[in-house]
């Protein structure tokens, strides 16, 4: 029995839309970031190396096997990553990874984030946690999300960045949206809860200069 495929074509404008609102809303720079899409069988569909995300045509995209070879050209480097989740979640359809500044700086402290927060994360997404540091592109950085990915729909990677899944490009990339909104917000709550004002001596000066 032939296992159905999605529409490629639809996946593909899918992934060109998702790398374009990545690139435009500064989730990624340069050629940062990678998506893939789940194909019918052991083929995925992912975004080609060292590409700005911002300006891909469908045409671009590429079919690749779980060793990551496409006839058709190189493959993004994080391949392994993109293969190790699919392995581990047979639920999942879809994979962004993406540096986020406000996230990857919890990920550069060495801090996961903490969904409780905000009534919006609470449910959704109650914590999102942190996986070692390891180089990019390599196995161990497939191997660090491991213990993590197979409970959580993100996780940030340590010193680097962040990745989420779904079943669609689409609600991946709205977790990606939602991770980074958490990770902004916690800093600035942070930074409010810290802010003590103006002591009330100075304060009746300033209010009252001739008092
Ligand atoms: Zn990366």
């Amino acid at each position: 029995m032939s296992v159905a495929r999605p529409n490629l074509v639809v996946m593909r404008r899918e992934m060109v839309t998702v790398g374009c609102r990545m690139y435009d809303k500064g989730l990624i720079v340069a050629a940062e970031g990678n998506l893939s899409v789940r194909l019918g069988g052991h083929s995925f569909l992912v975004t080609p190396a060292g590409r700005c995300k911002g300006s891909l045509r469908v045409q671009d995209l590429l079919e690749i096997d779980t060793l990551g070879r496409s006839p058709q050209g190189t493959a993004t480097s994080e391949w392994p990553l993109h293969s190790q989740i699919y392995a581990l979640r047979p639920d999942v359809r879809a994979v962004c990874h993406a540096h986020p500044p406000w996230a990857t700086a919890f990920a550069s402290a060495g801090r996961d984030l903490d969904g409780s927060l905000l009534t919006e994360t609470a449910a959704q997404l109650p914590r999102v946690p942190l996986a070692a540091r390891s180089l990019p592109g390599t196995e161990a950085l497939a191997d660090s999300i491991v213990p993590f990915i197979p409970t959580c729909d993100a996780v940030l990677l340590g010193n680097h960045g962040v990745v989420t899944v779904g079943a669609d490009l689409l609600s991946a990339f709205s977790l990606l949206e939602t991770v980074e909104r958490l990770a902004q917000v916690t800093l600035l709550a942070e930074a409010a809860a810290g802010n003590s004002g103006l002591d009330r001596e100075t304060l009746g000066k300033l209010q009252n200069p001739s008092g």
